[in-house]
């Protein structure tokens, strides 16, 4: 059995994480899930986003699934939750897929996690404050092996490598770390400067499969790179640590639109399948059922339908339940489509 920690946070966080575990449950029984509080109600009463005993409890864990908590303004001296996940469980790389779940394709977005200028380093006085932008061999080389066994895994040729090496020094040391590592393994390197790229990633995105990046650029790519899923509701991610990884829809507690049973579950879904791929389990069981499901089935009202949450799932389970294969068939199959939604043998348990 595994053990998987949940959290589900607050807003819309609550309906997908059960969303999510109930489209997990249908295909496995393998999982014990087990709950822990956190966000900013459990702040509001003992100052701190998550419990230390929790946290504990949540490393000895195999992986977390996590749903969306605010990260309020006027809250004084609050912690978000997530950040404090990521620090604490030493999560260095952010995999973000973006799907176009109508036409099986995918680009993913791999962002160093740790450093850049989020390594939280910095000098400040009454007239300059600097923060520092750092990038450690260690760290450049955990991410660039990550985003080259991810496309190794998938048979993709080459990564699209997106940095600032013509004026940033710390780039140019990404940079050499990036390439010796890829020509090792034979893959090749498309490289892009941050700015013009953005254009590209624009107009025309679905010819880079891995994007690479360290933690600023990735953090804008990856969100101007959302639009092309058609709805912030659909994406989902995973933050890998060496120990465990953290599985979440990218999308907040949208309050707007939280209990009224109206929420995409489909990030949180297709999060819930990054989970059972990092555990070795069947998570392209999900990701064929949502596909399949999107092309003829009623959706949310973020993509245009008029469904509930709970006729996705519904649909989503039936889909599962269609599915039903016998083992003896699996290799047959393996070879097609379902390959394309495993997670790189290296990041799994
Ligand atoms: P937070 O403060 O927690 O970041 P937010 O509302 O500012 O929350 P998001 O939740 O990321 O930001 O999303 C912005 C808007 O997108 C929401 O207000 C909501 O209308 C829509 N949205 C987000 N997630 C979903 C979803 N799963 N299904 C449908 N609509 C969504």
């Amino acid at each position: 059995m595994y053990r998987v920690a949940v959290i589900k946070g607050d807003g819309i966080g609550i309906e997908v994480t059960n969303a999510a575990m109930e489209v997990m449950r249908a295909v496995t029984d393998k999982i014990d899930f087990v709950e822990f509080e956190g966000g900013i109600e459990l702040f509001k009463k003992f100052g701190v986003p998550i419990r230390e005993r929790d946290l504990e409890e949540i490393k000895k864990m195999d992986a977390v699934l996590f749903g969306a908590t605010s990260t309020p303004f006027n809250v004084p001296n609050y912690k978000s939750l997530i950040l404090t996940l990521r620090k604490e469980l030493n999560l260095y790389a952010n995999l973000r897929i973006i799907p176009d779940l109508w036409r099986d394709r995918e680009i993913y977005i791999v962002r160093e996690n740790s450093e850049g200028l989020y390594s939280g380093e910095y000098e400040a006085n009454n007239s300059r404050v600097v923060d520092f932008r750092v990038i450690t061999r260690e760290g450049a080389e955990k991410i660039a092996r990550f985003a080259i066994e991810l496309a190794k895994d998938r048979n993709f040729k080459e990564i699209t490598f997106v940095h600032k090496a013509n004026v940033l020094r710390g780039d140019r040391f990404f940079r050499k770390i990036v390439l010796s590592l890829a020509e090792r393994e034979g893959i090749k390197v498309n490289e892009k400067i941050v700015d013009s790229f953005t254009i590209e990633l624009v107009r025309k995105p679905w010819q880079h499969k891995v994007i690479l990046s360290e933690n600023l650029f990735g953090d804008i790519l990856s969100d101007l790179a959302s639009i092309h899923a058609k709805s912030i509701g659909v994406i989902p991610s995973g933050n890998y640590g060496e120990e465990i990884a953290l599985f979440e829809p990218i999308h907040g507690s949208a309050p707007d639109i939280a209990g009224k049973g109206i929420v995409n579950p489909i990030g949180a879904v297709l999060s819930g399948a990054m989970l059972l791929d990092y555990l070795g389990l069947d998570g392209w069981i999900i990701w064929n059922a949502v596909k399949n499901y999107v092309k003829k089935g009623n959706l949310t009202p973020d993509l245009g339908g008029n469904a509930m949450t709970v006729d996705v799932v519904n649909g989503i389970i039936s889909e599962i339940d269609d599915q039903e294969i016998d083992p003896i068939e699996w290799d047959e199959l393996w070879v097609d489509e379902i390959r394309i939604n495993t997670i790189p043998t290296l990041f799994r348990k």
